[in-house]
Protein backbone atom coordinates (compact mmCIF):
# COMPACT_ATOMS: atom_id res chain seq x y z
CA UNK A 1 0.00 0.00 0.00
CA UNK A 2 1.66 3.33 -1.02
CA UNK A 3 1.32 6.10 1.62
CA UNK A 4 -0.88 9.20 0.16
CA UNK A 5 1.12 12.20 0.60
CA UNK A 6 -0.49 15.54 2.57
CA UNK A 7 1.11 18.39 3.33
CA UNK A 8 -0.25 18.25 6.90
CA UNK A 9 -2.34 15.64 8.84
CA UNK A 10 -3.82 16.84 12.19
CA UNK A 11 -5.08 13.65 14.13
CA UNK A 12 -8.26 13.77 16.42
CA UNK A 13 -11.07 16.67 16.50
CA UNK A 14 -11.24 18.70 19.52
CA UNK A 15 -12.73 22.64 19.96
CA UNK A 16 -8.98 23.68 19.47
CA UNK A 17 -7.94 21.35 16.93
CA UNK A 18 -11.10 22.30 14.74
CA UNK A 19 -9.14 25.44 13.29
CA UNK A 20 -5.94 24.45 12.33
CA UNK A 21 -6.49 21.76 9.47
CA UNK A 22 -8.89 24.53 8.42
CA UNK A 23 -6.36 27.05 8.52
CA UNK A 24 -3.53 25.25 6.82
CA UNK A 25 -5.96 24.52 4.18
CA UNK A 26 -7.30 27.85 3.45
CA UNK A 27 -3.05 28.31 3.08
CA UNK A 28 -2.81 26.03 -0.04
CA UNK A 29 -1.76 23.36 1.99
CA UNK A 30 -3.35 19.46 1.14
CA UNK A 31 -4.61 18.68 4.66
CA UNK A 32 -5.98 15.02 6.38
CA UNK A 33 -8.07 14.98 9.45
CA UNK A 34 -8.07 12.00 11.21
CA UNK A 35 -10.95 11.30 13.90
CA UNK A 36 -11.95 7.52 15.51
CA UNK A 37 -15.14 9.07 16.99
CA UNK A 38 -17.40 11.57 17.03
CA UNK A 39 -16.10 14.49 15.71
CA UNK A 40 -16.02 17.60 17.54
CA UNK A 41 -13.95 15.84 20.20
CA UNK A 42 -14.83 15.69 24.34
CA UNK A 43 -15.91 19.06 24.86
CA UNK A 44 -18.42 19.19 22.33
CA UNK A 45 -19.74 15.55 22.83
CA UNK A 46 -18.81 14.28 26.21
CA UNK A 47 -17.34 16.88 28.08
CA UNK A 48 -18.08 20.92 28.42
CA UNK A 49 -21.33 21.54 25.89
CA UNK A 50 -23.22 18.42 28.10
CA UNK A 51 -22.12 18.84 31.42
CA UNK A 52 -22.84 22.54 31.45
CA UNK A 53 -26.29 22.09 29.50
CA UNK A 54 -27.00 19.29 32.49
CA UNK A 55 -26.01 21.59 35.22
CA UNK A 56 -28.57 24.84 33.78
CA UNK A 57 -31.26 21.95 34.31
CA UNK A 58 -29.91 21.19 37.97
CA UNK A 59 -29.61 24.83 39.24
CA UNK A 60 -32.95 25.46 37.77
CA UNK A 61 -34.48 22.54 39.59
CA UNK A 62 -32.23 23.85 43.13
CA UNK A 63 -33.88 27.38 42.84
CA UNK A 64 -37.55 26.73 42.43
CA UNK A 65 -37.09 24.73 45.18
CA UNK A 66 -35.81 27.53 46.97
CA UNK A 67 -38.98 29.37 45.30
CA UNK A 68 -40.24 30.47 48.48
CA UNK A 69 -37.71 32.50 50.19
CA UNK A 70 -38.26 34.62 47.08
CA UNK A 71 -42.02 34.93 47.59
CA UNK A 72 -42.41 32.68 44.31
CA UNK A 73 -45.07 29.93 44.75
CA UNK A 74 -43.63 26.41 43.19
CA UNK A 75 -44.70 23.13 43.46
CA UNK A 76 -43.25 20.31 44.77
CA UNK A 77 -40.14 19.77 42.17
CA UNK A 78 -38.97 16.83 40.55
CA UNK A 79 -36.71 16.30 37.76
CA UNK A 80 -37.81 14.12 34.58
CA UNK A 81 -33.67 12.59 33.53
CA UNK A 82 -35.08 11.26 30.18
CA UNK A 83 -35.46 15.26 29.59
CA UNK A 84 -32.96 16.43 30.99
CA UNK A 85 -30.77 14.05 28.56
CA UNK A 86 -33.26 14.90 25.66
CA UNK A 87 -31.97 18.73 26.34
CA UNK A 88 -28.84 18.01 26.84
CA UNK A 89 -28.44 15.65 23.64
CA UNK A 90 -30.12 18.48 21.44
CA UNK A 91 -27.70 20.12 22.91
CA UNK A 92 -24.75 18.19 21.45
CA UNK A 93 -26.07 17.76 17.71
CA UNK A 94 -26.08 21.50 17.50
CA UNK A 95 -22.60 22.43 18.72
CA UNK A 96 -21.46 18.90 16.81
CA UNK A 97 -23.38 20.41 13.49
CA UNK A 98 -21.84 23.84 13.92
CA UNK A 99 -18.62 21.81 14.28
CA UNK A 100 -18.84 19.67 11.35
CA UNK A 101 -19.77 22.66 9.06
CA UNK A 102 -16.63 24.31 9.56
CA UNK A 103 -14.60 21.58 8.48
CA UNK A 104 -16.20 21.82 5.13
CA UNK A 105 -13.12 23.24 3.59
CA UNK A 106 -11.45 22.74 0.02
CA UNK A 107 -8.08 21.10 0.68
CA UNK A 108 -9.18 19.34 3.85
CA UNK A 109 -10.27 15.80 3.88
CA UNK A 110 -11.42 14.10 7.15
CA UNK A 111 -11.12 10.34 7.15
CA UNK A 112 -12.69 8.88 9.83
CA UNK A 113 -10.75 6.02 11.32
CA UNK A 114 -7.78 5.60 13.89
CA UNK A 115 -4.92 6.52 13.22
CA UNK A 116 -1.38 4.58 14.27
CA UNK A 117 1.74 5.56 13.73
CA UNK A 118 4.22 3.42 10.95
CA UNK A 119 7.25 5.88 11.08
CA UNK A 120 8.13 9.04 11.85
CA UNK A 121 6.14 11.01 9.90
CA UNK A 122 3.65 8.47 8.18
CA UNK A 123 0.28 6.58 9.70
CA UNK A 124 -1.96 4.15 9.08
CA UNK A 125 -5.23 4.49 9.35
CA UNK A 126 -8.14 2.28 10.38
CA UNK A 127 -11.13 3.12 8.57
CA UNK A 128 -14.23 3.15 10.17
CA UNK A 129 -16.39 1.48 7.01
CA UNK A 130 -13.31 -1.20 7.04
CA UNK A 131 -9.72 -1.24 5.46
CA UNK A 132 -6.65 0.92 5.81
CA UNK A 133 -5.14 3.69 4.05
CA UNK A 134 -1.54 4.85 4.71
CA UNK A 135 -0.85 8.65 5.01
CA UNK A 136 2.19 10.83 5.19
CA UNK A 137 3.03 14.03 5.85
CA UNK A 138 5.79 16.37 6.83
CA UNK A 139 3.80 17.86 9.52
CA UNK A 140 1.68 16.10 11.76
CA UNK A 141 0.03 17.26 15.23
CA UNK A 142 -1.29 14.79 17.82
CA UNK A 143 -4.76 15.94 19.33
CA UNK A 144 -6.02 12.77 20.75
CA UNK A 145 -6.79 14.08 24.03
CA UNK A 146 -7.55 11.78 26.86
CA UNK A 147 -10.50 9.52 28.65
CA UNK A 148 -11.58 8.27 32.14
CA UNK A 149 -8.89 6.72 33.99
CA UNK A 150 -10.00 3.25 35.29
CA UNK A 151 -10.46 3.00 39.48
CA UNK A 152 -7.88 1.30 40.75
CA UNK A 153 -9.85 -0.93 43.06
CA UNK A 154 -10.31 -4.61 43.68
CA UNK A 155 -13.38 -6.02 41.96
CA UNK A 156 -14.23 -2.91 39.77
CA UNK A 157 -14.37 -5.93 37.01
CA UNK A 158 -17.48 -7.18 38.47
CA UNK A 159 -19.95 -3.89 39.00
CA UNK A 160 -20.72 -1.97 36.79
CA UNK A 161 -19.32 1.62 37.15
CA UNK A 162 -20.38 4.32 35.49
CA UNK A 163 -17.69 7.25 33.93
CA UNK A 164 -18.01 10.48 33.14
CA UNK A 165 -19.75 9.89 29.53
CA UNK A 166 -22.03 6.98 30.84
CA UNK A 167 -23.81 8.91 33.65
CA UNK A 168 -25.06 11.65 31.11
CA UNK A 169 -27.02 8.62 29.09
CA UNK A 170 -29.00 7.75 32.36
CA UNK A 171 -32.52 8.34 31.83
CA UNK A 172 -33.84 7.17 35.42
CA UNK A 173 -32.63 9.32 38.63
CA UNK A 174 -30.13 6.97 40.66
CA UNK A 175 -31.45 6.64 44.25
CA UNK A 176 -27.93 6.70 45.74
CA UNK A 177 -24.63 7.85 43.44
CA UNK A 178 -21.33 7.15 44.62
CA UNK A 179 -18.65 9.11 43.58
CA UNK A 180 -14.84 8.10 43.19
CA UNK A 181 -12.76 11.20 43.15
CA UNK A 182 -13.25 14.70 44.50
CA UNK A 183 -11.54 16.83 41.18
CA UNK A 184 -14.02 19.27 39.46
CA UNK A 185 -15.75 16.37 37.54
CA UNK A 186 -16.74 14.68 40.57
CA UNK A 187 -17.60 17.70 42.20
CA UNK A 188 -19.43 18.82 38.93
CA UNK A 189 -21.88 16.00 38.87
CA UNK A 190 -21.87 15.13 42.96
CA UNK A 191 -23.67 18.31 42.95
CA UNK A 192 -26.02 18.31 39.79
CA UNK A 193 -27.43 14.92 40.64
CA UNK A 194 -27.80 15.93 44.48
CA UNK A 195 -30.27 18.71 42.58
CA UNK A 196 -31.89 15.74 40.29
CA UNK A 197 -32.82 14.25 43.30
CA UNK A 198 -30.39 11.47 44.03
CA UNK A 199 -28.65 10.54 47.33
CA UNK A 200 -24.60 11.69 46.62
CA UNK A 201 -21.83 10.40 48.38
CA UNK A 202 -18.41 11.67 46.96
CA UNK A 203 -15.30 9.43 48.52
CA UNK A 204 -12.22 11.81 48.05
CA UNK A 205 -8.68 10.03 48.91
CA UNK A 206 -7.35 13.58 50.31
CA UNK A 207 -8.16 15.30 52.87
CA UNK A 208 -9.97 18.03 51.14
CA UNK A 209 -11.65 17.93 47.99
CA UNK A 210 -9.97 19.89 44.40
CA UNK A 211 -6.59 19.32 46.08
CA UNK A 212 -5.06 21.84 44.31
CA UNK A 213 -6.82 24.51 45.60
CA UNK A 214 -6.00 26.72 48.63
CA UNK A 215 -7.37 24.99 52.01
CA UNK A 216 -9.55 27.51 52.46
CA UNK A 217 -10.94 27.41 48.91
CA UNK A 218 -11.66 24.26 49.11
CA UNK A 219 -12.60 23.89 52.33
CA UNK A 220 -15.56 26.03 51.46
CA UNK A 221 -16.39 23.87 48.50
CA UNK A 222 -16.86 20.68 50.83
CA UNK A 223 -18.93 23.10 53.07
CA UNK A 224 -21.19 24.33 50.50
CA UNK A 225 -22.20 20.82 48.86
CA UNK A 226 -22.61 19.74 52.33
CA UNK A 227 -25.43 21.98 52.72
CA UNK A 228 -26.55 21.05 49.57
CA UNK A 229 -26.94 17.72 50.89
CA UNK A 230 -24.09 15.75 48.94
CA UNK A 231 -22.02 13.83 51.74
CA UNK A 232 -18.29 14.43 51.04
CA UNK A 233 -16.07 11.78 52.63
CA UNK A 234 -12.42 12.77 52.57
CA UNK A 235 -8.98 11.12 53.45
CA UNK A 236 -11.21 7.81 52.73
CA UNK A 237 -9.65 5.73 50.02
CA UNK A 238 -11.42 3.02 47.97
CA UNK A 239 -9.73 -0.50 48.14
CA UNK A 240 -12.46 -2.61 47.30
CA UNK A 241 -16.08 -2.95 45.64
CA UNK A 242 -18.58 -5.53 44.95
CA UNK A 243 -22.30 -6.03 44.68
CA UNK A 244 -24.39 -5.16 47.45
CA UNK A 245 -26.89 -7.94 49.45
CA UNK A 246 -30.14 -7.06 47.13
CA UNK A 247 -28.46 -4.95 44.33
CA UNK A 248 -26.52 -1.65 43.59
CA UNK A 249 -22.46 -1.82 44.70
CA UNK A 250 -20.92 -1.99 48.26
CA UNK A 251 -17.85 0.10 48.46
CA UNK A 252 -14.85 -0.62 51.06
CA UNK A 253 -12.92 2.52 51.83
CA UNK A 254 -9.91 2.75 54.23
CA UNK A 255 -9.80 6.11 56.47
CA UNK A 256 -7.62 7.33 59.45
CA UNK A 257 -10.05 5.52 61.43
CA UNK A 258 -10.16 2.30 60.19
CA UNK A 259 -12.60 0.55 57.34
CA UNK A 260 -15.75 1.82 56.90
CA UNK A 261 -18.21 0.40 54.28
CA UNK A 262 -20.90 2.69 52.29
CA UNK A 263 -23.32 1.14 50.22
CA UNK A 264 -24.89 3.07 47.01
CA UNK A 265 -27.01 2.09 44.24
CA UNK A 266 -24.65 3.60 41.41
CA UNK A 267 -21.05 3.62 41.05
CA UNK A 268 -19.40 6.88 39.13
CA UNK A 269 -15.37 7.02 38.82
CA UNK A 270 -14.21 10.59 38.61
CA UNK A 271 -10.42 9.71 39.17
CA UNK A 272 -8.66 11.36 36.24
CA UNK A 273 -8.22 11.03 33.00
CA UNK A 274 -4.98 9.21 31.13
CA UNK A 275 -3.90 10.17 27.51
CA UNK A 276 -5.03 8.63 24.33
CA UNK A 277 -2.04 7.47 23.14
CA UNK A 278 -2.01 3.23 22.89
CA UNK A 279 -3.31 3.04 19.63
CA UNK A 280 -1.12 5.82 18.35
CA UNK A 281 1.85 3.12 18.81
CA UNK A 282 3.99 6.10 19.52
CA UNK A 283 7.43 4.09 19.48
CA UNK A 284 7.13 3.58 15.93
CA UNK A 285 7.39 6.96 15.23
CA UNK A 286 9.91 7.53 17.95
CA UNK A 287 7.67 9.92 20.14
CA UNK A 288 8.87 10.38 23.79
CA UNK A 289 5.91 9.65 26.46
CA UNK A 290 6.70 11.11 29.76
CA UNK A 291 6.36 8.66 32.59
CA UNK A 292 2.42 9.68 33.81
CA UNK A 293 2.08 8.33 29.44
CA UNK A 294 1.30 12.11 28.16
CA UNK A 295 3.37 13.01 25.35
CA UNK A 296 6.22 15.23 25.92
CA UNK A 297 6.59 18.48 23.91
CA UNK A 298 8.76 21.79 24.05
CA UNK A 299 7.72 25.39 24.80
CA UNK A 300 6.21 25.02 20.94
CA UNK A 301 4.11 22.11 21.30
CA UNK A 302 6.78 19.94 19.09
CA UNK A 303 7.24 16.66 20.19
CA UNK A 304 11.25 14.78 20.26
CA UNK A 305 10.41 13.98 16.65
CA UNK A 306 10.78 17.47 14.82
CA UNK A 307 7.53 17.83 12.53
CA UNK A 308 5.46 16.44 14.51
CA UNK A 309 3.43 18.17 17.39
CA UNK A 310 0.84 17.57 20.47
CA UNK A 311 -1.89 19.47 21.27
CA UNK A 312 -4.46 19.49 24.05
CA UNK A 313 -4.95 16.97 26.42
CA UNK A 314 -2.95 14.74 25.09
CA UNK A 315 0.30 16.35 26.40
CA UNK A 316 0.62 16.76 29.87
CA UNK A 317 -0.61 19.37 32.07
CA UNK A 318 -3.81 21.43 32.85
CA UNK A 319 -6.44 20.04 30.39
CA UNK A 320 -8.97 22.71 29.35
CA UNK A 321 -10.38 23.49 25.93
CA UNK A 322 -9.51 26.91 26.62
CA UNK A 323 -6.04 25.56 26.35
CA UNK A 324 -6.78 23.00 23.85
CA UNK A 325 -7.54 26.58 22.27
CA UNK A 326 -4.75 28.11 22.82
CA UNK A 327 -2.24 25.55 21.60
CA UNK A 328 -3.88 26.22 18.44
CA UNK A 329 -3.22 29.90 18.27
CA UNK A 330 0.96 28.82 18.96
CA UNK A 331 0.60 25.99 16.43
CA UNK A 332 -1.10 28.46 13.94
CA UNK A 333 1.80 31.28 14.37
CA UNK A 334 4.58 28.56 14.18
CA UNK A 335 3.61 26.77 11.23
CA UNK A 336 1.93 29.55 8.96
CA UNK A 337 4.04 32.08 9.55
CA UNK A 338 3.52 34.44 12.31
CA UNK A 339 5.25 35.95 14.96
CA UNK A 340 6.66 32.49 16.64
CA UNK A 341 4.96 32.17 20.09
CA UNK A 342 5.10 29.52 22.58
CA UNK A 343 3.66 28.22 26.22
CA UNK A 344 6.01 30.15 28.06
CA UNK A 345 4.31 32.69 30.90
CA UNK A 346 0.85 31.76 29.78
CA UNK A 347 -1.87 32.41 32.37
CA UNK A 348 -4.21 29.50 32.86
CA UNK A 349 -8.07 30.85 34.12
CA UNK A 350 -10.28 28.06 34.86
CA UNK A 351 -13.93 27.79 36.21
CA UNK A 352 -15.25 25.06 38.32
CA UNK A 353 -18.92 24.40 37.53
CA UNK A 354 -20.45 24.05 40.41
CA UNK A 355 -22.85 26.46 41.71
CA UNK A 356 -21.61 29.09 43.05
CA UNK A 357 -19.08 28.76 40.53
CA UNK A 358 -15.25 28.83 41.19
CA UNK A 359 -13.37 30.88 39.12
CA UNK A 360 -9.45 30.36 38.91
CA UNK A 361 -6.55 32.78 37.74
CA UNK A 362 -2.74 32.18 38.53
CA UNK A 363 -1.27 31.37 41.92
CA UNK A 364 -3.11 30.26 45.05
CA UNK A 365 -1.85 31.56 48.11
CA UNK A 366 -0.11 28.48 49.12
CA UNK A 367 1.88 28.20 45.56
CA UNK A 368 3.22 31.99 46.53
CA UNK A 369 4.11 30.97 49.84
CA UNK A 370 6.17 28.16 48.73
CA UNK A 371 7.80 30.20 46.24
CA UNK A 372 8.60 32.17 49.18
CA UNK A 373 7.11 35.55 47.72
CA UNK A 374 6.28 38.78 49.98
CA UNK A 375 2.16 38.68 49.75
CA UNK A 376 -0.62 40.14 50.95
CA UNK A 377 -4.03 38.48 50.88
CA UNK A 378 -7.47 40.08 50.23
CA UNK A 379 -10.90 38.09 51.05
CA UNK A 380 -14.08 39.54 51.25
CA UNK A 381 -17.17 37.15 51.60
CA UNK A 382 -20.21 37.31 49.33
CA UNK A 383 -22.66 38.27 51.88
CA UNK A 384 -20.71 41.65 51.37
CA UNK A 385 -21.45 41.86 47.99
CA UNK A 386 -24.61 43.58 47.75
CA UNK A 387 -25.37 41.96 44.47
CA UNK A 388 -25.24 38.66 46.32
CA UNK A 389 -27.53 39.92 48.71
CA UNK A 390 -29.86 41.25 46.65
CA UNK A 391 -30.09 38.15 44.56
CA UNK A 392 -30.14 35.86 47.62
CA UNK A 393 -26.88 33.85 46.65
CA UNK A 394 -24.28 34.86 49.27
CA UNK A 395 -22.60 31.85 49.32
CA UNK A 396 -18.18 31.87 48.95
CA UNK A 397 -15.99 34.17 49.48
CA UNK A 398 -13.64 36.59 46.84
CA UNK A 399 -10.03 35.82 47.30
CA UNK A 400 -6.90 37.32 46.13
CA UNK A 401 -3.05 37.39 46.12
CA UNK A 402 -0.95 40.20 45.58
CA UNK A 403 2.82 40.73 45.55
CA UNK A 404 3.74 43.09 48.70
CA UNK A 405 6.55 44.38 46.30
CA UNK A 406 5.05 44.88 42.49
CA UNK A 407 1.58 45.92 43.86
CA UNK A 408 0.44 43.32 41.04
CA UNK A 409 -2.14 40.69 41.39
CA UNK A 410 -0.75 36.90 41.07
CA UNK A 411 -4.00 35.26 41.64
CA UNK A 412 -7.45 34.95 42.16
CA UNK A 413 -10.12 32.56 43.21
CA UNK A 414 -13.65 33.90 43.09
CA UNK A 415 -16.11 31.12 44.49
CA UNK A 416 -19.15 32.49 44.50
CA UNK A 417 -22.07 33.59 42.17
CA UNK A 418 -20.69 34.10 38.51
CA UNK A 419 -17.22 33.14 39.92
CA UNK A 420 -16.12 32.23 36.78
CA UNK A 421 -16.73 35.81 35.38
CA UNK A 422 -16.06 37.93 37.68
CA UNK A 423 -12.71 35.82 38.16
CA UNK A 424 -12.28 37.03 34.47
CA UNK A 425 -12.35 40.14 35.06
CA UNK A 426 -9.26 39.78 37.45
CA UNK A 427 -7.39 37.57 34.94
CA UNK A 428 -7.91 40.85 32.24
CA UNK A 429 -6.12 42.87 35.34
CA UNK A 430 -3.16 40.32 35.64
CA UNK A 431 -3.05 40.34 31.87
CA UNK A 432 -2.61 44.28 31.69
CA UNK A 433 -0.03 43.83 34.86
CA UNK A 434 -2.37 46.80 36.59
CA UNK A 435 -1.36 47.11 40.13
CA UNK A 436 -4.55 46.24 42.50
CA UNK A 437 -4.99 49.73 43.20
CA UNK A 438 -6.76 50.05 39.76
CA UNK A 439 -9.56 47.28 40.97
CA UNK A 440 -9.89 49.38 44.17
CA UNK A 441 -10.38 52.42 42.70
CA UNK A 442 -12.37 51.27 39.49
CA UNK A 443 -15.97 53.07 39.14
CA UNK A 444 -17.94 50.08 38.39
CA UNK A 445 -21.52 49.77 38.08
CA UNK A 446 -24.17 49.15 41.12
CA UNK A 447 -25.20 46.99 42.02
CA UNK A 448 -23.39 44.45 39.85
CA UNK A 449 -21.14 41.62 41.53
CA UNK A 450 -17.91 43.53 40.33
CA UNK A 451 -18.43 45.90 42.73
CA UNK A 452 -17.09 43.36 45.17
CA UNK A 453 -13.90 43.59 43.52
CA UNK A 454 -13.79 47.94 44.58
CA UNK A 455 -14.17 46.16 48.12
CA UNK A 456 -12.12 42.97 47.90
CA UNK A 457 -8.71 45.12 46.59
CA UNK A 458 -9.31 48.17 49.40
CA UNK A 459 -9.20 45.93 51.80
CA UNK A 460 -5.86 45.53 51.50
CA UNK A 461 -5.46 49.28 52.14
CA UNK A 462 -7.77 49.01 55.21
C1 LIG B 1 -17.09 15.64 31.86
C2 LIG B 1 -16.11 16.66 31.36
C3 LIG B 1 -16.38 18.00 31.51
C4 LIG B 1 -15.49 18.95 31.04
N1 LIG B 1 -15.78 20.27 31.22
C5 LIG B 1 -14.91 21.21 30.79
C6 LIG B 1 -15.20 22.58 30.93
O1 LIG B 1 -16.25 22.96 31.45
N2 LIG B 1 -14.31 23.48 30.48
C7 LIG B 1 -13.14 23.10 29.89
O2 LIG B 1 -12.35 23.95 29.49
N3 LIG B 1 -12.84 21.80 29.74
C8 LIG B 1 -13.70 20.85 30.17
N4 LIG B 1 -13.41 19.53 29.99
C9 LIG B 1 -12.11 19.17 29.39
C10 LIG B 1 -12.16 19.35 27.87
O3 LIG B 1 -13.23 18.61 27.35
C11 LIG B 1 -10.84 18.91 27.26
O4 LIG B 1 -9.80 19.62 27.89
C12 LIG B 1 -10.80 19.18 25.77
O5 LIG B 1 -11.81 18.48 25.10
C13 LIG B 1 -9.43 18.76 25.24
O6 LIG B 1 -9.39 18.81 23.87
P1 LIG B 1 -8.28 18.06 23.06
O7 LIG B 1 -7.70 19.03 22.10
O8 LIG B 1 -7.30 17.38 23.95
O9 LIG B 1 -9.06 16.95 22.24
P2 LIG B 1 -10.29 16.04 22.64
O10 LIG B 1 -11.50 16.88 22.78
O11 LIG B 1 -9.93 15.17 23.78
O12 LIG B 1 -10.46 15.19 21.32
C14 LIG B 1 -9.54 14.22 20.96
C15 LIG B 1 -10.13 13.40 19.80
O13 LIG B 1 -9.12 12.51 19.31
C16 LIG B 1 -9.74 11.30 18.90
N5 LIG B 1 -8.73 10.24 18.87
C17 LIG B 1 -8.08 9.68 19.92
N6 LIG B 1 -7.18 8.77 19.49
C18 LIG B 1 -7.27 8.73 18.14
C19 LIG B 1 -6.61 7.99 17.13
N7 LIG B 1 -5.64 7.12 17.42
N8 LIG B 1 -6.96 8.20 15.84
C20 LIG B 1 -7.93 9.11 15.52
N9 LIG B 1 -8.59 9.83 16.44
C21 LIG B 1 -8.26 9.66 17.74
C22 LIG B 1 -10.82 11.09 19.95
O14 LIG B 1 -11.85 10.27 19.43
C23 LIG B 1 -11.29 12.51 20.23
O15 LIG B 1 -12.42 12.85 19.46
C24 LIG B 1 -14.29 18.55 30.41
C25 LIG B 1 -14.02 17.19 30.23
C26 LIG B 1 -14.91 16.25 30.70
C27 LIG B 1 -14.61 14.79 30.51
Amino acid sequence: MADERYDAMVIGTSQGGRFLPGDLAEAGKRVALVERGNLGGVCVNVGCTPTKTMVASARLAHQARRGAEYGVRTGPVSVDLAAVRERKRAMVTGARENYVSRLEKEGLDVIQGEARFTGPKTVEIALREGGKRGVTAPVIVIDTGARPRPPALSGAQNVPILDSTSIMELDTLPEHLLILGGGYIGLEFGQMFRRFGSEVTIVQTGPRPLMREDDDVSDEVAAILREDGVTVLTSATPDHVEEAHGGGVRLTVRTPDGERQVEGTHLLSAVGRIANTEALALPAAGIRVLDNGFIEVDEYLETSVPGVYAMGDVKSGPAFTHLSYDDYRILHANLLGGEKTSTRDRVVPYTVFIDPQLGRVGMTEREAREQKRSIRVAKLPMNGVIRALEAGETRGFMKAVVDAETQQILGAAMLGMEGGEIMTIVQVAMLGKLPYAAMADAIFTHPLLAEGLNSLFASLDA
